[in-house]
């Protein structure tokens, strides 16, 4: 491993706005019900105008307020480590990078947006934040940074995951958050499904319709979305912009740059600063997924609802179909139907090279890695380590830079861990 080799001062005070540089205009959100272009005035529902404002901005980069910034700097810079003791083991002469994400206290990328969302939300008056989340790493970062901005804070949780998950409940609850599992009975989405199966594990569309059905139906109340939106990968790219600078100090440029992809807002944090560079540098942008949730190698590039109600905006996007539930695979993060538009846009531009792999091998990584380098990887990061591993496999003589986003630590995810060494993890 190598020190943190940037300070606080050269910390970025800007995000980097994708949609001025995308190869063609992203198509436009469709209103659920009329089919036409929403109108920024009908989100004002469930976000706050602030958000609205940079979810269609065309500025190609956007100030981060200092409130923002100063939160930003309880765990950024974020490192950017070297992983000599994995490329020893591999034998490869790929050099092999990884920024870590998991310093943040709720142990993911995810309160990079989490906290810019509250504070803009404050701002704007709002009391209550309401969220969906599965295994709960979203619904942690969304507490943490409701507490810091003291706004309330309601969390449907994905029901398989309240009940065999308890760990990030209860750090969600320690930090103030209300915690529902979904369906629930609080809402009228929740109660359709519950009648029809009273024993419903629950999914992140369903808890994604109870979310923003209470927004839309409290006072002073707005929807937060961890991933997917433009204004969330937005707030992510303090990753990407950070790592441009790391590997300017250490005079290094990538050749391989690996994110893995639930809704796609790491990968987009991580990657897209280095978008306009990667032809003229011939930079190779990976995004996986698991074979399991296939949506960008198996999906359809195809208008759907983000949600199963079919309460949200149709986005044009790569999906597997709004009601699609995926297996229960260790990688809750990456269980999502569709992808970002903005990812799909650039999948099916050929500029994003997606790739899928399978739950064992994912693993098998992890393990390797947590055994090399000592952190103990989040499932869903994982499956990013795989295909960096794979590619520094085939590196054996060629010296390749290749740097991957290891997107959050896995230690509320031992009972992966668990099924794994003892040889009953399911390859689904
Ligand atoms: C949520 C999560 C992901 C997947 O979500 P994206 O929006 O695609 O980034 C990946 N890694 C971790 C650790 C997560 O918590």
């Amino acid at each position: 491993m190598t020190k943190n080799i940037l300070n606080d001062e050269a910390m970025p005070k800007r995000w980097y706005n994708i949609l001025p540089d995308l190869p063609e205009k992203l198509p436009p959100p469709l209103n659920p019900v009329t089919k036409e272009p929403v109108k920024p005035q009908e989100l004002e529902k469930i976000f706050p105008k602030s958000l609205i404002k940079q979810e269609v901005s065309e500025d190609r980069w956007i100030r981060i307020p200092d409130e923002v910034l100063e939160v930003y700097s309880y765990y950024r810079p974020t490192p950017l480590y070297r992983a000599r003791r994995l490329e020893k083991f591999l034998k490869t002469k790929a050099k092999i990078y990884y920024k870590y994400e998991g310093v943040s206290p709720p142990g993911s990328h995810k309160p990079n947006t989490a906290i810019a969302q509250a504070y803009y939300n404050m701002k704007e008056g709002v009391e209550t934040l309401t969220t969906e989340t599965g295994a709960g790493q979203w619904g942690s970062a969304l507490a943490f940074a409701t507490k810091l901005f003291d706004l309330k804070c309601k969390v449907y949780m994905v029901r398989s995951s309240y009940e065999q998950k308890p760990y990030r409940r209860i750090m969600m609850e320690t930090w103030g958050a209300q915690v529902i599992p979904s369906p629930s009975n609080l809402t009228e989405s929740g109660r359709k499904i519950l009648e029809k199966d009273p024993k419903c594990p629950g999914s992140l569309g369903i808890a994604i319709s109870e979310a923003v059905e209470t927004a839309v139906k409290s006072e002073n109340t707005k929807y937060s979305l961890g991933s997917v939106l433009n204004h969330v990968l937005l707030h992510q790219t303090i990753v990407g912009l950070e790592v441009k600078k790391q590997f300017e100090i250490i005079d290094e440029k990538p050749d391989i740059m690996i994110g893995c992809v639930g809704g796609g807002s790491n990968f987009a944090g991580f990657c897209y600063p280095f978008v306009k560079d990667a032809e003229k540098e011939n930079i190779k942008l990976l995004a996986v997924e698991p074979k399991a949730c296939p949506s960008m190698t198996k999906g359809i590039y195809e208008y759907d609802y983000g949600d199963t109600a079919g309460l949200t905006p149709l986005l044009k996007m790569y999906t597997l179909g709004h009601d699609f539930i995926p297996p229960p695979i260790h990688a809750g993060g990456l269980r999502y139907h569709g992808c970002a538009p903005s990812l799909s846009l650039l999948v099916k531009k050929g500029v994003v090279e997606a790739r899928a792999v399978g739950q064992r091998e994912v693993f098998d990584a992890a393990v390797l890695f947590a055994r090399t380098e000592g952190i103990l990887p989040a499932p869903e990061s994982a499956h990013a380590i795989r295909v960096a591993i794979d590619e520094a496999l085939k590196s054996k003589e060629e010296e390749r830079v290749i740097a991957f986003n290891l997107s959050g630590h896995g230690y509320f995810d031992l009972k992966a861990y668990d099924e794994f060494l003892r040889g009953s993890l399911p390859d689904t």
